[in-house]
């Protein structure tokens, strides 16, 4: 059988090497890290780094296509995979989900709504930014940012220059503050024939930056569901995507706002392992690997529930519950703010 390459060996690459593993095809993990949470499920290949030119070599020529589970894949290292094997989903997508102001001016030259944002290199480009925008705004790194990292809150114009200097000379973006009421992401699918399915948006609420819970079916009404859809299967045709993706949208009285997309599976589409007949990772699997796709229905209500740091101390009482699904990824060290595992509470 045919071998699926995937650069990152977290959870999302040991969830998707699982599904791999269900549809019948062997899974290689290209990880620097010793120990990574994929390398129970895959064959892992460590290397020097992501940037590790020979390695990356050997790794492109032991598989038939490559995917990964995060999206700051070296411009570089892209170079030397695609030149052997498929790259799914594609560069255009990393390209343009790798830069926050890329992405942001990406998604508003499809003509879908963002927030206000401008580039932030100095203090000269600083004054500029709020000038345009104002406050309250938020600065944001412009590469590398996850769970709320690299990001500082400007509620006046007086917090600009500490939050300028947190950024440590990296680039920035000053994002005008969304007036949100809740936040919903979209789970979108696109295989290799073009054909989008999207699984049912889910509600979302953060804690300190990190995910903490997913619900569907989320607070919208039809009109704004179908909105959501419509947006990100403009989002991926637009980069001919092949795979999944995640879309995370605010919601607010003028419509929806695209805040940001990811290129891969997303923390926010586990629900779908216990509430669809198809759930995100294969739906990934079936796309690179150019079958057809799933159509992403749910059966059932869910709650996901992240289990983060001293969460694990709850799986007693987890356990106990019933219709809760209790996925783990084996991580051998809890640390404070670090993701665990995940719950899906089950209604049916
Ligand atoms: P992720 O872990 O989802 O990749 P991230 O570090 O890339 O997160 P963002 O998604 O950009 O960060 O922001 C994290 C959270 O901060 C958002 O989910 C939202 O709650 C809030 N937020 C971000 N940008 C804005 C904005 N422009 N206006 C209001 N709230 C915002
Ligand atoms: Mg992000
Ligand atoms: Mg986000």
């Amino acid at each position: 059988g045919a071998t699926i390459g995937i650069l990152g060996g977290g959870q999302l690459g040991r969830m998707l090497s699982v599904a791999a593993g269900r549809l019948g095809y062997a899974t290689h993990v290209y990880d620097p890290s010793a120990t990574v949470p994929a390398a129970e499920m895959a064959r892992h290949q460590t290397a020097a780094s992501f940037d590790d030119i020979p390695a990356l070599t050997r790794f492109a020529q032991s598989v038939d296509v490559v995917t990964y589970e995060f999206e700051n894949i070296p411009t570089a290292a892209l170079d030397v995979l695609e030149d052997l094997r498929p790259v799914r989903p594609g560069r255009r997508a990393l390209q343009v989900s790798q830069d926050r102001l890329t992405e942001k001016a990406f998604l508003r030259d499809l003509g879908l709504n963002t927030a206000p944002f401008a580039a932030v290199d100095d203090t000269d480009s600083m004054h500029v930014a709020l000038a345009e925008i104002g406050a309250p705004g938020i600065l944001k790194t412009r590469r590398l940012g996850y769970d709320g990292k690299g990001q500082v809150r400007i509620m006046t114009p007086g917090d600009a220059p500490e939050a300028l200097s947190a950024m440590q000379g990296a680039p920035a973006i000053l994002e005008g503050f969304v007036d949100f009421s809740h936040e919903v992401s979209v789970i979108a699918a696109r295989g290799m024939s073009g054909d989008v399915a999207c699984f049912d948006p889910g509600e979302n609420v953060h804690r300190d930056g990190i995910l903490r819970t997913t619900t569907v079916p989320a607070r919208l009404s039809p009109a704004q569901r179908t909105d959501a859809v419509l947006m990100a299967a403009k989002i991926l045709n637009a980069l001919d995507y092949i795979g999944v993706m995640g879309v995370e949208l605010f919601v607010t009285a003028g419509g929806l706002v695209v805040n940001e997309i990811a290129p891969r599976v997303h923390n926010s589409g586990h629900w779908t392992q216990n509430g669809c007949a198809v759930d995100q990772f294969e739906q990934h699997i079936r796309a690179v690997t150019g079958q057809p796709l799933g159509d992403g229905g749910r059966f059932a209500d869910v709650v996901m529930e992240n289990l983060i740091g001293d969460d694990m101390d709850r799986l007693p009482e987890l356990r106990a519950e019933q219709d809760v699904a209790i996925h783990l990824y084996g991580k051998a060290e809890t640390r404070r703010g670090r993701k665990m595992g995940h719950v899906n509470r089950v209604k049916r």
